[in-house]
């Protein structure tokens, strides 16, 4: 039984792969997972980009056609009536590159991983903003380079190695919140998986949903075993009526 917020909480929500299964996108480790068929070392890596642009630039280019295609799920627009509800106490930090939790509305949102739909400069130094991008690049000669550098430009994603986005904000977020409601990530992938022991530090209150239990199970006060657009639409009536 989930009790209702009172006016002082602040909720934290965490999305990982799992809140976008039922739009149609893969997990990362499902069956019919995204990485089958390609080590994530020839795709996800910074070396990897220097070693075959043109490569990487078609996988991402095929996951941005298949991005174009779906549709937000019960489970993005619940998220969405609660940060109505709850305005600045609401804060939604999402794992996931695709756009989902913004076609149902959350605005009040960061994405530690970054964008599919983005691009930006491939130099670490160059201060050119990622901009909203959803081209396919699928030949090295259609690779635009940064207008301000000429370096070439890569997809808006973080990869293995790479330092995570909006840390900052997010481990403010943390240290504030009195509920961390984390929803379909497993539980394995770092720093995100350690947010929970953060939240609990400070004593928040954790709960989970998703079909199964995640690989930190230990640290959740509560675990609400099912697909998160079954469960959240009934759980947000009952944190906010
Ligand atoms: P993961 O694949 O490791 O785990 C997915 C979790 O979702 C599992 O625990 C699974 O039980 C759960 N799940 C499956 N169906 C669900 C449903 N209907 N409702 C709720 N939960 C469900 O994913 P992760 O922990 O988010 O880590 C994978 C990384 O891969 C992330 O960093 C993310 O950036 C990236 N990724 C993103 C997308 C996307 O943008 N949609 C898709 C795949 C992977």
């Amino acid at each position: 039984m989930i009790q209702p917020l009172s006016s002082h909480d602040r909720v934290f929500v965490l999305t990982g792969a799992g809140v976008s299964a039922e739009s149609g996108l893969p997990t990362f480790r499902g069956a019919d997972g995204l990485w089958r068929g390609y080590r994530v070392q020839d795709v996800a890596t910074p070396e990897a980009f220097r070693a075959n642009p043109e490569m990487i630039w078609q996988f991402y280019s095929e996951r941005r056609k298949r991005h174009a295609t779906v549709m937000a799920n019960a489970a993005h627009f619940a998220l969405a009536k609660l940060e109505q509800a709850l305005g600045e106490r609401f804060f939604l930090c999402t794992q996931n590159v695709d756009s989902l939790h913004e076609q149902a509305g959350s605005q009040r949102l960061v994405h530690m991983h970054g964008r599919l739909m983005q691009t930006r400069c491939s130099r670490e130094s160059c201060r050119t903003k990622p901009f909203a991008d959803e081209r396919l690049y699928m030949q090295r000669a259609e690779i635009p380079t940064c207008p301000q550098c000429g370096a070439m430009m890569r997809p808006h994603v973080c990869w293995f190695g790479e330092v995570p986005y909006s840390m900052d904000r997010i481990f403010e977020q943390l240290r504030i919140c009195s509920v961390l409601l984390t929803v379909g990530t497993s539980g394995v992938v770092e720093p995100a998986a350690s947010f929970v022991r953060m939240a609990r530090m400070n004593r928040a209150k954790a709960i989970y949903v998703g079909p199964e239990e995640p690989a930190n199970r230990a640290f959740f006060d509560a675990v609400v075993l099912g697909k998160a657009g079954e469960v959240l639409p009934g759980m947000v009536k009952e944190l906010v009526g």
